[in-house]
């Protein structure tokens, strides 16, 4: 469904990522770890365009994306996430989701407003409250629904772990299962939380230094002795 191959990215003169290969298939969990300053952000906007790729190509469903303005990928089918959360401070929750919506076709405005309050009830309960109010993890959960609300077929979520407390992780990371389970959608989760991560995903990719040096599923990173030293042990 998604293939980065070969990709170079830059900021200046720092290399960010040295020639990363890829693969994201339909109805996967997928995703990537790596310590603070790997390259796991940089990969995700590469993919959505900016920074863009120096090298390499990026397609998403057979289609050639690599060159594609960010605000034109919406309407392929990949929503993201970002980290930060990003949410619209000042604007409720409700409308935080209808910019999820923007260009989506109204009809299903309510059927997919119901899908994220059943997704995140808590939502529901603040939906006249401002994003700025808003708990972290609560925001997480709002910046998720507000990327679901344009319906995509691939999800990109920047480490939506970041700052929470352990519950609350927990809570996310299952709604994640959930949706990929009950939706079928394809997941693309960059995390430094590599326990919770690796647990949730069928496959799993490790960076380093802006390089992919390990790959397996996530059951055999969660085995393999060297990613419990360097990612699961203190680390
Ligand atoms: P984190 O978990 O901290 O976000 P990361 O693995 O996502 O880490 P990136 O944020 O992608 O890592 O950063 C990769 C490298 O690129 C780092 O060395 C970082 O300092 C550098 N970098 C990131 N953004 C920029 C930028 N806008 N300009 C210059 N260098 C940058």
């Amino acid at each position: 469904m998604l293939e980065v191959r070969g990709v170079h990215t830059f900021y200046g003169q720092i290399e960010a990522l040295k020639g990363i290969d890829v693969t994201v298939n339909e109805g996967e969990i997928v995703t990537l770890i790596g310590s603070n300053g790997a390259g796991k952000t940089t990969l995700l906007m590469t993919i959505c365009g900016s920074p863009r790729a120096a090298k390499g190509t990026i397609t998403f469903e057979g289609r050639d994306i690599t060159r594609m303005p960010t605000h034109h990928l919406v309407g392929t089918g990949i929503a993201q996430s970002p980290e930060g959360r990003r949410i619209f401070p000042r604007m409720t929750v409700y409308e935080n989701l209808q910019m999820g919506a923007l260009r989506t076709d109204p009809k299903y405005f309510k059927q997919d407003l119901d899908m994220v309050y059943s997704l995140f009830p808590r939502l529901q309960e603040r939906q006249e409250q401002r994003g700025g109010t808003l708990s972290g993890g609560e925001q997480q959960m709002l910046a998720i629904g507000r990327a679901l609300m344009s319906r995509p077929r691939l999800l990109l979520l920047d480490e939506p772990s970041l700052g929470l407390a352990p519950m609350v992780v927990r809570q996310i990371f299952d709604v994640i299962k959930e949706i990929n389970r009950r939706d079928k959608m394809t997941v693309f989760l960059v995390e430094q939380n590599a326990f919770h991560a690796l647990k949730l995903a069928h496959r799993a990719y490790v960076m380093v230094n802006g390089v992919i040096t390990l790959q397996g599923s996530g059951q055999e990173l969660l085995a393999n002795p060297e990613i419990r030293a360097a990612y699961l042990e203190g680390g």
